[in-house]
């Protein structure tokens, strides 16, 4: 594919998103010494911390090394889904059947609180509860589907139902997939305008936010912490990490728990909304079964194909990853093949070992990471449940406070194996489409 063909005139290498919603523009001016407490990171799940503290009446500072909402939170799909990524029957394997349903449980009430929150302050993000359609790359991939619903404790599936191969051209406008499922109370949002109205909640609650101010250490201070920045130190009671994908040396431990792998998203030139209305009849964000997932949209004004997956383990170059993902859409949806590529973008995501979210804290240090690809709602439901448990407040408990954070010997934050495992799954992905052709 020559690049004439396959980048719009007007392409950039930046996020589509950021058209509409650039970074926050917040002052670098004096940062306090001294606050309540600090969180390190400006994405969803250090705002909603800092919401909760200042909105009762404590003084916080968030400060990010980079632009307010640099890391994922900014930049991301905008698909809003439970975020509980291993299936029920493996969850009451691993933890039992009575700790599963509250892990589940949680999922659902992240993603209703979202919602509900955003409704609650009025923040204008294009909200919708369209629904995913969780597509099969293979029967088998129909069949495991069908055979996890059929499993699920009927409280969970309300919302649920299967899509066979013969009647997905409702969903969708290729003949690629096996079927699927539909997960009705999963939604759509602009994650930029979410990110932008959640900063300006938290100012106006109070907090500070600096952009521009690294952490570079954290030591404990009798009963408390300082944090060192690029522009100064801090002392606070309390210190909550909220670096996600983007957890460095600062903290060993838990970079060593978390696996940072990137993520990566093309938006297409502007279509005849006739032809997105074809591509995507029921209007539902969609993903697949792949390992490798793929996941996609049509962008909130009707006109951009949006399109997601991990063709990478690290690459961070948005050139190279578009012409992958620009192919793996023209073969879903042959109809795009001319259609050039107008953004392309990437981000680390933080997968953990037990492919759970984390919340927690060590050594006075509260974090929360680990949502593998889908922190949205989790994200934010969880820094909100962080904010609380500093406030000390019992509602801040969580299903995930008891699972122990895995590690994995020799593993120190530099995720060697990622790029192997992503080709493997990737060749995997592809055999078993095959075999079913
Ligand atoms: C391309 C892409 C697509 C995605 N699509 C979806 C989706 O459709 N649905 C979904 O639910 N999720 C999606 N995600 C994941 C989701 O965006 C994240 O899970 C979520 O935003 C994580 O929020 P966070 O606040 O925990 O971390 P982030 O938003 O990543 O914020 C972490 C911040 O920490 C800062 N930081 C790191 N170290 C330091 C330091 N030492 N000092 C100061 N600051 C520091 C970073 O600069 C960064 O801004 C996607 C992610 C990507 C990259």
């Amino acid at each position: 594919m020559g690049e004439g063909t396959l980048f719009a005139p007007d392409f950039s290498p930046t996020c589509y998103w950021h058209d509409l919603t650039p970074p926050p523009e917040l002052s670098p001016g004096a940062q306090p010494g001294r606050a309540a407490a600090v969180v390190i990171g400006s994405g969803y799940t250090g705002l909603h911390a800092a919401l909760v503290i200042a909105r009762a009446g404590q003084a916080v500072v968030v400060i990010d090394a980079e632009d307010a909402g640099w890391g994922c939170s900014s930049r991301n799909g905008g698909q809003v889904s439970a975020g509980i990524k291993p299936g029920f029957g493996e969850l009451v394997r691993r933890h039992g059947e009575l700790h599963a349903r509250t892990i589940v449980t949680e999922g659902r009430d992240a993603l209703a609180w979202l919602g509900a929150f955003i409704e609650t302050e009025g923040i204008h993000c294009d909200y919708r509860v369209c629904g995913r359609f969780h597509a099969a790359h293979s029967p088998q991939a129909y069949e495991k589907l069908a055979k996890g619903l059929e499993r699920l404790p009927p409280e969970f599936r309300d919302d649920s139902f299967l899509v066979p191969r013969d009647r997905q051209g409702n969903e969708i406008g290729t003949e690629i997939y096996h079927g699927g499922i539909v997960q009705a109370r999963n939604a759509a949002l602009d994650p930029a305008q979410y990110h932008r109205g959640l900063v300006d909640r938290v100012v106006a609650a109070g907090a500070t936010v600096a952009p521009r101010c690294r952490a570079t250490a954290i030591s404990r201070h009798g009963d408390g912490v300082v944090v060192a920045t690029s522009r100064g130190t801090i002392t606070a009671r309390h210190v909550v990490v909220a670096t996600n994908g983007y957890t460095g040396r600062l903290l060993p431990w838990l970079r060593r728990r978390v696996i940072p792998i990137g993520s990566y998203i093309i938006a297409t030139e502007p279509l005849d909304p006739a032809m997105t209305a074809r591509l995507f009849p029921s209007g539902r964000v969609v993903t697949d079964s792949r390992k490798v997932v793929y996941y996609y949209r049509v962008s909130p004004d009707g006109t951009r194909v949006l399109f997601g997956g991990r063709v990478s383990g690290g690459e961070t170059d948005p050139r190279k990853s578009a012409p992958p993902l620009k192919a793996e859409m023209v073969r879903l949806f042959p109809a795009l093949s001319a259609t050039r590529v107008s953004r392309s973008w990437m981000g680390f995501v933080a997968y953990t070992f037990d492919t759970l979210p984390h919340i927690g804290a060590r050594d006075g240090i509260h974090y929360a990471m680990g949502y593998c690809g889908s922190g949205i709602a989790m994200g934010s439901w969880l820094g909100m449940r962080l904010g609380q448990k500093i406030l000390g407040r019992e509602e801040g408990r969580t299903a995930f406070d008891i699972l122990r954070f895995p590690g994995r010997p020799y593993y120190y934050g530099r995720p060697w194996f990622v790029s192997a495992a992503v080709s493997y799954y990737r060749w995997r992905d592809r055999r078993e489409s095959k075999a079913t052709l």
